[in-house]
Parts: C-alpha cells; structure tokens; sequence
C-alpha cells in the first residue's frame, strides 16, 4: 500500500456476462466479491469506477435470437433489461452497465486492432473449416456432429466421444452433419486474421507482466496463476497464435479493410471493458462520480488503476491474449486480475445449463434477504482460485449464528439498558480498547482492513465474528441484568459499571458495524440510524461515540433464515407438496423427507401396519391391482445408518436392495427418511425393511434420494403419536418383491 493519504483512482471491471441467458448464482458471487472490495475501497476515501458490460457478440448468441425469431439486438436488448432486478436486489454498487454491441466498442475494437496491425502483431492465413451450404456460413466446432471415429456412436460433438472418451477433431467425424441443418458440411478454405501471440517480444512481454508486481508491491497475478501462466507460456515460450476473425455471417464488429470478416467475440469482449468505461464517461456519470477528467485524459495518467475480476474459466484470455492486445496497442495494461473458483452444490458447479443451484432471482422473489447471501458468500471467499460448495445448512448457520446470534445481538440485548436506565445517553467509551480481553483495539481495525484490501474475505469475517463473541462475552460475564437491579435498588457503583458496560458494548456494535459495512451495507446503514450516526466511513473506526450520545430505541434490524424459505429456494417444497399429495392417495407413507412435520392427518401404511382411522373416504379411492404393480417394492436390507448434518428429521440410509451393478459388484442406494425421531442410526443397521425400488431419483437439500423405505405413523386424535418402520419376519433377503 501507498501511504494511506493518497487517494487512490481504480478502475474496476467484473466479467462480461454472455448475454444468451439469466444470471445465476455464479455471476451473483463474483459481482458480490468485487461489491466488497469496491464498497471497502470507497469507504476508504478511494475513487472507484465499476463497469461491467453484457457481451453479446458470437455466434451463439445469433443462433439463439434466429430461433427465437428476433434481430440479436433485440434479444440481447431483453436480456440487458433484466439484469437491473439482480443488481439491484443484491446491493450491487456497479456504476455503469453497458453493451459490447456499442458504437464505443466498434471505435475501440478497430483501433486496437488497427494498432496491432500497424506494429506487425496481425497475421493473415488461409484456413480449411467445415462449411455449412444450407445455412450459408462456417460452422463453430459446437455445431458440428457426427460418428465417433474410434466406436462409432452417433450425434456425437466434434471434439471429443460421450461414449468411448476418444478426443479428436471435427474433421475426423465419419458421416459430419451440421446440427443447425442437418446438411453435411463441406470443407472450405478461409483467410483468417491472427494476433502473433508467438512473436518473441509478445512472449517476452507476457512472463515479466504475469510475474510482476503492481504498484503497491503486490503481484498482480494470484500465484495459481503465476503457475498457471508459466505453464502455458512453455519452457521454449512457443505460444500459438491467435485466430481473431471470423466469416459473415457472423453478429460482431466489421474488421476494417476487410469485407465479410468480424473479430471473433473474444477480442472485442474484454475491449467492452473499455467501451463501457467510455460510455460511463460520456454520459456524465463519471463526473457525478466526482470525475472531472475526460475518459482519455483519466485512462492516460499514471495513477489510474485498471483491476479485473474474473472467474478461473476465462483466465487464459485475461492474463495472456487481453494484456498483450492492449501492450502492442500502445494502450494502458491491467495492474491486476483477481480470478476466483466456482460456487458448487454438492460438488456440482453451478450453471444455467445444469440448472442446478440457487436461482438468484427465485432467491429475491422469496424475500430472502439479500445480505444473507452477501454474508454467506463472503464467509466462503478467499484471496485463491478455490471452488467452494453452497450447502443449505452451512448457509443457515451462518446467518443465524453469525449474523443474528453475535453480531445483531449486541445492539438488541444492550439497547434497552441504556434507555432504561440512561435515557438512550452512552457513557465513556475512549478507553474501549482496554476495557476487557479481546476488545477491539486499532491493531484489529487495520487487520481486517488488510484482509480486506487483499479480499481475504473470509478470514475477515472470522476474525470479527471472534471480536463480536469477545463483546458478548464481556456482556455476559460483567451481568447487565444484575448491575441493573442493583442500580435501581440505589447502588451508584453498580449504576456506574451498568453505563460503562452498555457504553462499551454499544461503541464495539458501532466498530463492527462499520468494519462489516463492505459486506452488509444495507444493515450497517441502519445499524448507524439506530445509533443515531451518520453513515460511517472507515476513518471513523478511529474515533469513538461521545459521551452524552444519544441513541434511538432498539428496532428490529434483520431476521433469521428459516429451514422453510431454503426448502423453497432450493425445491424441497415440491416434494414436500409430492409427499402431501401421495398421502392423498392409497400409497403407502412415505417417511421420506420430513415434510409431514405438524401434519395431523393420518395416513395409511401398507398392510401389516395398524390402519388409520382417520383415513377419509375421498382418500381411499380404489385402485386396480395393475395400479398396486406399477409399484416396486422390495426387501431392503439397512447396511448403515447416520445422521444428516444440519437435519433435524431425516436419517441417511445405505440399503442394500440386492442389486449388482454391471461388474457384478453389489450396489447400494443412498435414501434419505424422515424417522430421526423415532429411531437412533444405531438401532437400525441390520435390518431390514421395504423399499419402494422404483420411485424416481429425488434431488433433496442433502444429496439424492434413490428410493424410499416404508413406515407407519400415526398423528392424528385416534392414533396414538410415532413412527414404525416396517419390518418383515425372519427369512425375507435383500432384493426379494413385496407383493
Ligand atoms: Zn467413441
């Protein structure tokens, strides 16, 4: 760092969005970990310039808007009309969103290229590639299927086989066709244009830029990075060159001096940074941002710092091709690009395609809120490019525990004592520092502020959530509630040490209010309305509240995440619904998810069970028994039982139901039952049970479901409460059919 006075001007980008789809999860994460590190950086007194940008050139993106019957402008022009309701909703502070598809990017886009060209960096070769002859264009790889040339499985894609594992090229497919005709594409040969990444001086330039620090001292590269960079620029630093052009038709930005050739969506992308910075410039938004310089004048000077966020899968266009294109430009290089790992559930990245995860927007329209998300995703960040996994538990005792449990709880447990006791007047509270182990001192203020500068995110959460359990736990042993009853039966000793307990405790809820403030910027906001503050910035961490400040009565400042609203988000409700309504029917309880928490009603067990009486007639609608074989039901064997992390209902079950997979090995099912209650894991390993062995595969919170074991129960007036699983007499083995 440079000396805390100067302010500093950044210029920060997050990754250009694809503009063929919603947001989800993953583009939240990112948006949320450069918010932070924006929001710090602001409080801190520094001028932040965030832009971010939809990308919207390529050719899938042409693909998808000729299917949907519109112009790509328009398409990506709906799309880009969403994007607020998530920016918005998340407390995300970016400062201009822009288009690719924009006149500043053409401008900018040719220039650069145009300067590269000048300075020998452009290439022209003649390429052959497959051609499409009814849809009149060049086929990307994508759109490219045929036989595997090693096994010969059909409609597989043009690198590698789904089926034998074969890689290959395109041009190796027996029998190509093209997926967006049908036709059998022809060879054809092209010129391409070529940025000369192998050029020696291109090669050269890259391993100082990559290795190198910024202007603070601090390598701008993470060093997974570093090590990732090393690795492509080879021993011998033999890069291959760059293919940048594509045919018509193609949706892009026209290469100049060359009729029918578009740059290939990933050079003018990153350029869109610029167009957007441009744009932000040009409207007036920069000088409302206190900007006075124009857009050239602020990207020439010295002190201007460009930093990128990005996350790991595009690295390779960000540390190579993005500061070469802009060095042999002539033009300002990256001081820093920050990459980060995915956010996963289950192991599983989460992704649009997938459509697996946490839908942001299902999430907001939940009223959920969204600094839950905020807290939980800062907990999990670090400064390394590390995946981290989304667990429904993790999340809510996170928030709860953390956020709620330790940190609201300080103002909410010490508010009343104040005005109780001194009228909503604080006491002392200069010598906070010393006045119990662990309180918090400057040393702790500037450490979180280092952990946050290098987004260290995580670590700072930790370390303040130490701070907060310190405060409570000077409240708990200093006894508030028995100072107050000695001061109200006159005692000024205990009246005196009541004032400067509350004092301290409230002038410590200030001190985390304003370090956690990057992360939580809507309840640190209201946390200084309660305390009759006015928006702290970071500097104030070195003062203290006065004696005499007068605070407002305590109001509610957040509320816990209930189990509920992340079954919904995460789907659980469907099945919890899908439970409801086989209850409904003759078949058999499910003790499956739970979801028959506080449900009066009773329900029918298969036979062998003590029946309900309280089954109605419309429940007991007959069934055929072709309907009764429809369901599979076998001897289960329970070879292991545990508990559920984080569930307070369910038990996980290994079965064995007499399978083998193909290699003859026995196979187990996973299932997951709600009879926690009613049995230890312990008692239940050894038996056996039934199994409904061809229930679909069900994606539950904790994992999939592969079948569910069968139990009566009893809940309503007639029965007496409990949960029985069903269990055959002596002699049934794994695999055998109920019938
Ligand atoms: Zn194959």
């Amino acid at each position: 760092m440079t000396a805390a006075t100067s302010i500093r001007n950044l210029f920060v980008t997050t990754a250009l969005p694809y503009a063929n789809g919603k947001f989800h999860i993953g583009h939240m994460m990112e948006y949320i970990q450069a918010d932070i590190w924006v929001r710090f950086q602001r409080m801190r007194g520094h001028n932040v310039h965030w832009v971010c940008a939809d990308d919207t050139h390529g050719a899938p993106i042409m693909i998808a808007a000729e299917k949907a019957g519109k112009s790509p402008q328009d398409f990506v022009a709906e799309i880009a009309a969403g994007r607020k309701r998530y920016l918005d909703g998340f407390h995300l502070s970016v400062d201009h969103w822009h288009t690719t598809d924009s006149p500043e990017n053409v401008v900018l886009a040719q220039d650069i290229y145009k300067k590269l060209k000048a300075a020998g960096f452009v290439s022209t070769k003649t390429i052959e590639q497959f051609y499409d002859p009814v849809k009149g264009m060049f086929l990307p790889d994508r759109y490219i299927k045929g036989e595997c040339p090693k096994c010969g499985t059909k409609d597989q894609y043009g690198d590698s086989c789904e089926n034998c594992g074969a890689v290959y090229a395109p041009t190796d497919l027996k029998n190509p066709y093209s997926t967006l005709s049908g036709a059998t594409p022809e060879m054809r040969s092209s010129e391409h244009f070529f940025f000369k990444l192998s050029d020696p001086k291109c090669v050269d330039f890259l391993r100082e830029w990559t290795t190198s620090k910024d202007r603070h001292g601090v390598p701008r590269l993470q060093s997974e990075i570093i090590a990732k960079s090393k690795e492509w620029l080879g021993e011998d630093g033999k890069m291959g060159d760059w293919d940048i052009s594509r045919d018509a038709p193609y949706f892009g930005i026209p290469i100049p001096d060359a009729p029918g050739k578009f740059f290939y969506v990933w050079l003018d992308a990153p350029v869109g940074y610029l167009a957007a910075l441009k744009s932000y410039f040009d409207v007036g938004k920069a000088k409302a941002n206190g900007e006075s310089r124009s857009f050239d004048e602020f990207m020439a000077a010295a002190d201007t710092e460009q930093i990128h966020f990005i996350g790991k899968d595009i690295t390779y266009f960000h540390v190579l091709f993005w500061p070469a294109m802009l060095k042999f430009a002539g033009y300002k290089t990256p001081d820093s690009v920050n990459v980060h790992g995915f956010i996963q559930m289950g192991g599983e990245k989460m992704s649009k395609s997938r459509g697996t995860g946490v839908d942001p927007l299902k999430y907001l329209e939940l009223g959920m809120n969204p600094e839950w998300m905020r807290y939980y995703i800062a907990a999990k960040l670090n400064a390394n490019v590390e995946d981290f996994d989304f667990t429904a538990e993790d999340f809510m005792a996170r928030v709860n525990s953390d956020l709620i449990g330790k940190f609201v709880n300080i103002a909410s447990r010490t508010a009343g004592f104040l005005h109780k006791h001194f009228d909503g007047k604080l006491g002392d509270t200069s010598a906070l520092a010393a006045a119990f182990p662990g309180a918090i001192a400057t040393s702790h203020t500037e450490e979180i502020a280092r952990l946050y500068e290098s987004r260290e995110f995580g670590k700072a959460l930790r370390r303040l959530m130490e701070m907060a359990d310190a405060v409570n736990g000077y409240y708990d042993t200093s006894k508030p509630w028995e100072l107050a009853k000695l001061a109200a039966a006159g005692d000024s000793a205990a009246r005196s040490t009541l004032h400067s307990v509350c004092s301290n405790v409230m002038e410590s809820f200030r001190l985390l209010s304003i370090m956690l403030a990057p992360v939580l910027p809507n309840l640190s906001t209201r946390a200084f309305e309660f305390l009759s503050l006015p928006i702290q910035r970071w500097v104030d961490v070195t003062s203290a509240l006065r004696e005499g400040h007068s605070i407002h009565a305590y109001q509610h400042l957040m509320s816990r995440v209930e189990e509920k609203q992340l079954d919904a988000l995460l789907g659980v409700v469907a099945e919890a619904a899908d439970a409801k309504k086989s209850e409904k029917s003759t078949k058999p309880e499910a003790a499956q998810n739970g979801a028959s928490k506080g449900n009066t009603s009773a329900k029918a067990a298969v036979s062998g069970a003590q029946a309900s009486a309280t089954v109605t007639a419309s429940d007991n609608a007959v069934i055929g028994i072709d309907d009764f074989a429809k369901v599979d039901l076998r001897i289960a064997k329970i070879v292991n039982a545990e508990h559920v992390e984080g569930s307070d209902k369910l038990l996980r079950l290994t079965l064995d139901v007499g399978e083998v997979d193909a290699d003859g090995n026995q196979k187990l099912r996973n299932v997951f039952s709600g009879i926690k209650s009613a049995y230890s894991p312990e008692s239940l390993i050894g038996q056996l049970t039934v199994v409904v062995a061809n229930l679909a595969p069900r994606k539950m919170k904790f994992g999939v479901s592969e079948g569910m074991v069968l139990a009566a129960s009893g809940k309503g007036e007639h029965n007496s409460d409990g949960l029985f699983l069903l269990n055959p007499h002596a002699g049934a083995q794994p695999g055998m059919k109920v019938s």
